[in-house]
């Protein structure tokens, strides 16, 4: 790095280059970047900030309850995201940090929440995460349960169950793993599906994506 004679482009300059690439693969749909921030400092989320992005994901509820409620003072239209797995002992904490939570994936989760969201008086919006290559390892609800699971999410949660998110196997085409989670949101009628990272984003919205989760490229590798 120190004899590279290039300037490392801003992060402004960074956000704006990312978004020009996503507009490009939108043709003209609009698709939020959701700026995931995990492991980030607060300052480097501030410079965001700074440069417009209001969307953030976190993927731990205690990290983001170290660092977003000084955030949101500063910018109350802020919009943040849990994308990482939710544990039901922390789903009040996420109810009363998240705008939305990209996670919902088995019934004693949605109870909790459910609870937590009647005791608080509030209740951010949810995409159910489904495990769309039915991997063993990897959280969301099984692909063959996934219609029961949307359905009964829908008639507890109303609207404020959005639509799908999930995380296609590594080292496959992601494709028709996207097709496969956005039509599943169309036939439920959910408009948002949140697929795409920073490898494959672009295959992402073309496939249909409405929100896609960017760590690494925005915000460079996390050590
Ligand atoms: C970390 C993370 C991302 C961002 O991944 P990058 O490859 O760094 O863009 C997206 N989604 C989820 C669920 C993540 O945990």
């Amino acid at each position: 790095m120190a004899d590279n004679p290039t300037p490392e482009p801003s992060l402004a300059e960074t956000i704006a280059a990312l978004r020009a690439r996503m507009n490009r693969a939108a043709a003209g749909r609009d698709v939020t970047l959701v700026a995931v921030s995990k492991t980030k400092p607060a300052s480097l989320i501030e410079q965001a900030l700074a440069a417009g992005q209001r969307v953030f994901g976190e993927n731990r509820v205690q990290e983001a309850a170290v660092k977003f409620p000084p955030l949101r003072v500063t910018h109350p239209d802020l919009d943040l995201h849990l994308i990482g797995p939710l544990q039901t002992n922390k789903a009040r904490d996420a109810v009363l940090l998240f705008d939305m939570i990209e996670t919902l994936d088995r019934p004693k989760l949605a109870d909790a929440l459910a609870a937590a969201a009647e005791r608080e008086g509030a209740l951010p919006n949810l995409l159910v995460q489904v495990n769309i290559g039915d991997e063993p390892q990897k959280a969301g609800i099984a692909r063959a349960e996934a219609d029961g699971f949307i359905r009964a999410m829908r008639e507890r949660f109303g609207a404020n169950l959005r639509g799908l998110m999930a995380i296609p196997p590594l080292d496959a085409d992601p494709a028709p793993y996207f097709r496969d989670l956005v039509a599943m949101a169309d036939h439920h009628g959910l408009p948002e599906r949140s697929i795409g990272m920073s490898e494959d984003f672009e295959v992402a919205i073309a496939c249909g994506a409405t929100m896609v989760r960017i760590g690494s490229s925005l915000f460079g590798s996390r050590g």
